[in-house]
Protein backbone atom coordinates (compact mmCIF):
# COMPACT_ATOMS: atom_id res chain seq x y z
CA UNK A 1 0.00 0.00 0.00
CA UNK A 2 2.99 2.19 1.07
CA UNK A 3 4.24 1.88 -2.45
CA UNK A 4 1.38 2.64 -4.32
CA UNK A 5 0.69 5.84 -2.70
CA UNK A 6 3.48 6.77 -3.26
CA UNK A 7 3.47 6.27 -6.91
CA UNK A 8 0.65 8.19 -6.97
CA UNK A 9 1.61 10.87 -5.07
CA UNK A 10 4.58 11.52 -7.99
CA UNK A 11 1.43 11.44 -10.39
CA UNK A 12 -0.62 13.87 -8.57
CA UNK A 13 2.24 16.46 -8.37
CA UNK A 14 2.74 16.65 -12.08
CA UNK A 15 -1.18 17.07 -12.76
CA UNK A 16 -2.40 19.28 -9.57
CA UNK A 17 -1.08 22.93 -7.95
CA UNK A 18 -2.66 23.33 -4.70
CA UNK A 19 -3.84 26.99 -4.16
CA UNK A 20 -2.63 28.69 -1.51
CA UNK A 21 -4.99 29.14 1.53
CA UNK A 22 -4.71 30.35 5.31
CA UNK A 23 -4.83 27.15 8.01
CA UNK A 24 -8.00 29.19 9.74
CA UNK A 25 -10.91 27.36 8.76
CA UNK A 26 -13.27 29.50 6.66
CA UNK A 27 -17.03 28.23 7.79
CA UNK A 28 -15.38 28.70 11.58
CA UNK A 29 -16.12 25.26 12.03
CA UNK A 30 -14.63 22.48 13.15
CA UNK A 31 -16.43 19.09 12.60
CA UNK A 32 -15.76 15.80 14.72
CA UNK A 33 -16.52 12.18 12.73
CA UNK A 34 -15.43 8.54 12.87
CA UNK A 35 -12.34 7.24 11.33
CA UNK A 36 -14.91 5.03 9.21
CA UNK A 37 -13.73 4.20 6.09
CA UNK A 38 -16.89 4.55 4.35
CA UNK A 39 -16.87 8.54 4.70
CA UNK A 40 -13.81 8.81 2.87
CA UNK A 41 -15.04 11.39 0.67
CA UNK A 42 -18.54 11.00 0.56
CA UNK A 43 -18.99 13.08 4.45
CA UNK A 44 -17.46 16.22 2.59
CA UNK A 45 -19.77 15.37 -0.57
CA UNK A 46 -22.62 15.15 1.83
CA UNK A 47 -21.40 18.15 3.91
CA UNK A 48 -20.70 20.36 0.96
CA UNK A 49 -16.92 20.53 2.25
CA UNK A 50 -13.99 22.21 0.54
CA UNK A 51 -10.50 21.94 0.89
CA UNK A 52 -10.19 24.88 3.61
CA UNK A 53 -13.84 25.08 4.85
CA UNK A 54 -13.07 23.72 8.45
CA UNK A 55 -11.57 21.65 10.90
CA UNK A 56 -11.88 17.53 10.77
CA UNK A 57 -11.29 15.85 13.81
CA UNK A 58 -11.59 12.10 13.57
CA UNK A 59 -11.68 9.26 16.42
CA UNK A 60 -13.02 5.84 16.58
CA UNK A 61 -16.94 6.04 16.61
CA UNK A 62 -16.52 10.25 16.76
CA UNK A 63 -16.70 9.45 20.06
CA UNK A 64 -14.26 10.34 23.42
CA UNK A 65 -13.46 7.20 25.74
CA UNK A 66 -15.36 6.74 28.68
CA UNK A 67 -12.12 7.03 30.98
CA UNK A 68 -11.14 10.30 29.13
CA UNK A 69 -14.69 11.72 29.92
CA UNK A 70 -13.12 12.91 33.52
CA UNK A 71 -12.48 16.37 33.35
CA UNK A 72 -12.95 16.74 29.55
CA UNK A 73 -9.35 16.95 28.95
CA UNK A 74 -8.67 14.36 26.30
CA UNK A 75 -6.70 14.55 22.83
CA UNK A 76 -10.19 15.63 21.30
CA UNK A 77 -11.02 18.57 23.71
CA UNK A 78 -7.43 19.72 23.25
CA UNK A 79 -7.75 19.81 19.74
CA UNK A 80 -10.82 21.62 19.89
CA UNK A 81 -9.12 23.88 22.02
CA UNK A 82 -6.27 24.71 19.27
CA UNK A 83 -9.68 25.05 16.57
CA UNK A 84 -11.30 27.58 18.96
CA UNK A 85 -8.30 29.60 20.50
CA UNK A 86 -5.61 29.72 17.87
CA UNK A 87 -7.70 29.03 14.55
CA UNK A 88 -10.83 31.30 15.03
CA UNK A 89 -13.37 28.18 15.17
CA UNK A 90 -16.74 29.05 16.55
CA UNK A 91 -19.15 26.12 15.98
CA UNK A 92 -18.77 22.38 16.79
CA UNK A 93 -20.85 19.60 15.24
CA UNK A 94 -20.38 16.19 16.35
CA UNK A 95 -21.81 13.47 13.72
CA UNK A 96 -22.12 10.01 14.55
CA UNK A 97 -22.81 7.93 11.60
CA UNK A 98 -25.14 4.37 11.43
CA UNK A 99 -23.51 1.21 11.19
CA UNK A 100 -20.95 2.20 12.90
CA UNK A 101 -18.02 -0.14 13.96
CA UNK A 102 -17.97 0.44 17.94
CA UNK A 103 -21.72 -0.16 17.96
CA UNK A 104 -22.06 -3.29 19.75
CA UNK A 105 -18.45 -4.40 19.36
CA UNK A 106 -17.83 -7.90 20.35
CA UNK A 107 -15.59 -8.49 23.05
CA UNK A 108 -15.12 -12.25 22.02
CA UNK A 109 -14.12 -10.72 18.91
CA UNK A 110 -11.70 -8.23 20.16
CA UNK A 111 -9.89 -10.56 22.33
CA UNK A 112 -9.32 -13.11 20.17
CA UNK A 113 -8.03 -10.42 17.61
CA UNK A 114 -5.75 -9.03 20.10
CA UNK A 115 -4.74 -12.59 21.12
CA UNK A 116 -3.86 -13.47 17.36
CA UNK A 117 -1.46 -9.78 17.21
CA UNK A 118 0.24 -11.29 20.16
CA UNK A 119 -1.57 -9.06 23.06
CA UNK A 120 -2.61 -10.78 26.09
CA UNK A 121 -6.06 -8.98 26.71
CA UNK A 122 -5.84 -10.15 30.57
CA UNK A 123 -2.82 -8.57 31.08
CA UNK A 124 -3.23 -5.51 29.49
CA UNK A 125 -6.54 -5.35 31.73
CA UNK A 126 -4.34 -6.21 34.57
CA UNK A 127 -1.60 -3.74 33.92
CA UNK A 128 -4.03 -1.39 32.95
CA UNK A 129 -6.29 -1.11 35.82
CA UNK A 130 -9.12 -1.81 33.67
CA UNK A 131 -11.09 -3.84 35.61
CA UNK A 132 -12.32 -6.73 33.94
CA UNK A 133 -13.18 -7.24 29.73
CA UNK A 134 -15.85 -4.11 30.21
CA UNK A 135 -13.56 -1.84 30.86
CA UNK A 136 -11.34 -2.30 27.88
CA UNK A 137 -14.35 -1.61 25.81
CA UNK A 138 -14.97 1.39 27.38
CA UNK A 139 -11.24 2.51 27.54
CA UNK A 140 -11.73 1.59 23.40
CA UNK A 141 -15.22 3.82 23.45
CA UNK A 142 -17.59 0.82 22.38
CA UNK A 143 -21.01 2.25 22.74
CA UNK A 144 -24.21 0.89 21.47
CA UNK A 145 -26.92 3.85 21.09
CA UNK A 146 -24.93 6.09 18.32
CA UNK A 147 -27.38 8.52 18.63
CA UNK A 148 -26.76 8.50 22.63
CA UNK A 149 -23.06 8.20 21.97
CA UNK A 150 -23.57 11.74 19.93
CA UNK A 151 -25.78 13.06 22.97
CA UNK A 152 -22.83 12.55 25.25
CA UNK A 153 -20.18 13.19 23.60
CA UNK A 154 -21.92 16.89 22.54
CA UNK A 155 -22.67 17.28 26.59
CA UNK A 156 -18.76 16.75 27.36
CA UNK A 157 -17.63 19.10 25.10
CA UNK A 158 -20.42 21.78 26.37
CA UNK A 159 -19.50 21.11 30.20
CA UNK A 160 -15.43 20.82 29.17
CA UNK A 161 -14.04 23.56 31.27
CA UNK A 162 -10.94 23.89 28.91
CA UNK A 163 -13.61 25.37 25.78
CA UNK A 164 -16.20 28.82 25.99
CA UNK A 165 -19.33 28.72 25.71
CA UNK A 166 -20.16 28.27 21.39
CA UNK A 167 -22.84 26.19 20.13
CA UNK A 168 -21.79 22.47 19.83
CA UNK A 169 -24.57 20.49 17.54
CA UNK A 170 -24.91 17.08 17.56
CA UNK A 171 -26.19 14.71 14.09
CA UNK A 172 -26.14 11.28 12.89
CA UNK A 173 -24.91 10.64 8.97
CA UNK A 174 -26.35 7.73 7.59
CA UNK A 175 -23.08 5.58 6.21
CA UNK A 176 -25.67 4.39 3.17
CA UNK A 177 -27.39 7.49 2.10
CA UNK A 178 -25.54 10.16 3.08
CA UNK A 179 -28.51 11.47 4.84
CA UNK A 180 -28.18 13.78 8.28
CA UNK A 181 -30.20 14.03 11.02
CA UNK A 182 -30.29 16.04 13.80
CA UNK A 183 -30.13 15.04 17.20
CA UNK A 184 -29.15 18.35 19.23
CA UNK A 185 -29.17 21.72 17.70
CA UNK A 186 -27.53 23.69 20.20
CA UNK A 187 -29.65 27.05 21.06
CA UNK A 188 -26.56 29.26 22.32
CA UNK A 189 -25.18 31.53 19.78
CA UNK A 190 -21.03 32.47 19.36
ZN1 LIG B 1 -17.63 4.55 13.01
Amino acid sequence: MLNDILAHNERFLQEETLSAIGHAPRKRTAVITCMDCRLVRMFEDALGLERGDVLELRTAGATISEPERVGAGSDLIRSLAGGIYLLGVREVLVIGHTNCGLAHADSTALTASMQALGVDPQQLIDSQGLGDINGLMSWLGVFNDVHMNVQEVVKVIRESSFLPKIPIHGLVIDITSGRLVLVDRDQRSA
